[in-house]
């Protein structure tokens, strides 16, 4: 049995460099040249101090678990039960993702955990970046 797609993101003009990065496995974000404020997603002014001086730059990909739920009914594309999560950045964005690499409970998915971050491929387009948790040592 094939499950349905899962509904994807559509690159925006802002957004493009972003998709761009996950394709090269990298995670790209935006910091503001006038105020140094880190932000996701993107945009063509920073939502801190509004200025227009923007840059992209390459983020570490480590994070930390800030909340999530976990989903036991079917959604096409995902096998439940599955995690969506909120995690926060080293750089300090929030992001919403899943959490790979780990089963899917509340005893696998502890708050605050350190993660990573893992690029899948689930079109031609789109490479999502989905984490893990992180190597120790
Ligand atoms: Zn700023």
């Amino acid at each position: 049995m094939t499950s349905p797609p899962r509904a994807l993101p559509v690159p925006t003009p802002e957004t493009q460099p972003f998709w761009d990065g996950t394709r090269a496995g990298e995670l790209r974000l935006q910091r503001c040249d006038a105020c140094a404020h880190s932000y996701f997603p993107p945009r063509p002014f920073c939502p801190k101090c509004a200025s227009r001086k923007v840059s992209w730059y390459q983020a570490s990909g480590r994070a930390s678990l800030y909340s999530y739920v976990i989903h036991h009914r079917p959604v096409p594309g995902f096998t439940p039960p599955y995690s969506i999560a909120v995690v926060e950045l080293a750089e300090g964005p929030r992001m919403m993702t899943n959490i790979v690499g780990c089963p899917q409970t509340p005893e696998a998915l502890a708050l605050d955990m350190a993660l990573e971050v893992t690029f899948t491929a689930v079109s031609d387009a789109i490479t999502l970046p989905q984490f893990k948790p992180a190597a120790r040592g």
